[in-house]
């Protein structure tokens, strides 16, 4: 009987999304420069999602799905809204940097309590964590309370690497995610034990567009502009993005922030 509450909060979404992306391709393609391959492949992406939810929809409508498989068809929408959204907010980060305005958007710096900042943003991964079976563990030096910073910014920074740390292991495994200072400098790292990045491609990731061969397979639906936009995001705040990786044996990302 929760259903059709359920149902209804996740059309407004999804209609409210396809609003967003419908704005952020017209501006996209109305910038000066080319953007036809970026184009063509968030499209691309996104569509894959959107046939699911429109399919799982119609069913309903249809009234193939029983009661009992309503649940398990919501849990799929949900996953694949959570996939729209993510996309959204890349291509909206996308649209907003290549605008070629003069300067990037202003920070908009606050002071961020950590305790607080880090329940949002970990409570926003039970659920993929959840399907994967992965742990999130976390450890945070008590000397660190809270930074100044940008939050929403930071926040996407790391939600792309925990999001990617999730979606480039298998299920059963553990994201670390520690933070300290060390020398004048809030050090987040975020290891996981999933495929690992080769050498060859650790700097590449951090292009426009680059995704490693191996991830090229729609289960893990990116876009390649996650990193690209995170390493772009991290120097507006004024630090440094780093990886490191064993082949094989998974990664950590390091996002270096001054300590004010
Ligand atoms: P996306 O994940 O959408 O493809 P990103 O820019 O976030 O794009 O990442 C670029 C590429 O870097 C990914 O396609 C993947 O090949 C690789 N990558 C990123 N994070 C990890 C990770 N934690 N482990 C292994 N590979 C990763």
């Amino acid at each position: 009987e929760h259903a059709p509450k359920e149902l209804q909060t996740l059309a407004d979404d999804f209609n409210e999304m396809v609003a967003a992306l419908a704005d952020s391709f017209t501006a996209l393609e109305k910038s000066e420069q080319d953007k036809s391959n970026l184009v063509a492949q968030l499209g691309h992406d996104i569509k894959t999602p959107i046939t699911a939810i429109k399919n799982q929809i119609e069913a309903i409508q249809d009234g193939v799905i029983s009661k009992e498989e309503i649940d398990q068809t919501l849990d799929q929408m949900a996953f694949q809204v959570e996939r729209l959204s993510s996309l959204t907010k890349q291509l909206m980060e996308i649209t907003i940097m290549e605008k070629a305005l003069p300067q990037s958007p202003a920070n908009q710096e606050q002071k961020v309590w950590l305790d607080q900042f880090l329940l949002k943003l970990l409570s926003s991964f039970d659920y993929i964590l959840r399907k994967k079976q992965q742990k999130l563990t976390l450890q945070v030096d008590p000397k660190v309370k809270t930074l100044m910073t940008d939050e929403g910014k930071l926040n996407r920074i790391l939600t792309n690497l925990i999001e990617n740390a999730s979606k480039y292991s298998p299920v059963n495994t553990t994201i670390y995610l520690k933070i300290e200072a060390v020398n004048g400098q809030i050090i987040f790292s975020i290891k996981d034990e999933g495929i690992g990045i080769k050498t060859i491609d650790q700097q590449k990731i951090f292009d426009r567009l680059y995704r490693v061969e191996k991830s090229r397979n729609p289960e893990t639906g990116g876009s390649g502009l996650g990193l690209y936009i995170s390493k772009s995001l991290t120097e507006q705040l004024k630090g440094e993005l780093k990886v490191e990786s064993d082949y094989g044996n998974g990664s950590i990302f390091r996002l270096m922030l001054p300590e004010i």
